[in-house]
C-alpha cells in the first residue's frame, strides 16, 4: 500500500489562513481512483504548529527565512513545528509522496510568495515542503495530478 500525505485543505478541510479551503474536486477524484491502492494522510503544518483559524496570511522572508505574518509578528516557530509534525507523520505511516497546495509558505513545493504580500510569486519551497524533500519524500502540486497519477499507480 502506498502512504500519501495530503495537503488537508486540498480534501475541503477548512484549515486555510482565513477559515476557507481550497478544496480540489480533481485531487478528490484521484483520491477516489486509488481506493486500495494508496492511503492519504491529511495534514495541515499550520494548524499542528499551533496557529489559530484565522490567523493573519503569512509569507516567507527571503533575506532571513523567516516567517512573517502580516501583521509583522515572527511565527516561523509554529511553522518549523508544523513542518515536524508533518515529517512525524509521514515517517509513522511511511509516506512516500505528498500532494501539497501550491505557493503556501508551509505547503507550497514549486514557488512561494516574495514575502511582500504584493501576490509575486518566486522560486522556493515553504517550511514543510522544504523539510519533506529533503528527507526524500516525492512532492507534488495541485497542478500535477496528472504526475501524481502516474506515478501512483506505476508504484513509482
Ligand atoms: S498549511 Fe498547508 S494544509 Fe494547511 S491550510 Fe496552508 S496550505 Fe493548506
Amino acid at each position: 500500500m502506498l502512504h500519501v500525505l495530503v495537503s488537508a485543505c486540498l480534501t475541503g478541510a477548512n484549515c486555510k489562513y482565513n477559515g476557507g479551503n481550497n478544496r480540489n474536486e480533481e485531487l478528490l477524484s484521484v483520491m477516489e481512483r486509488l481506493k486500495g491502492k494508496a492511503e492519504f494522510h491529511l495534514i495541515c503544518p499550520e494548524q499542528m504548529g499551533g496557529l489559530p483559524i484565522p490567523h493573519p496570511a503569512s509569507e516567507i522572508r527571503p533575506s532571513d527565512h523567516a516567517v512573517i505574518g502580516k501583521d509583522g509578528r515572527d511565527v516561523t516557530a509554529e511553522f518549523l513545528l508544523g513542518a515536524d509534525i508533518a515529517l512525524r507523520t509521514a515517517k509513522k505511516y511511511g509516506c512516500t509522496m505528498a500532494v501539497l497546495k501550491e505557493r503556501s509558505p508551509s505547503c507550497g513545493s514549486s514557488g512561494i510568495y516574495d514575502g511582500t504580500f504584493s501576490g509575486r510569486v518566486i522560486p522556493g519551497m515553504g517550511k514543510t515542503a522544504g523539510l519533506l524533500a529533503e528527507q526524500g519524500i516525492r512532492l507534488f502540486g495541485e497542478s500535477q495530478l496528472e504526475e501524481f497519477l502516474k506515478a501512483a499507480e506505476n508504484g513509482e
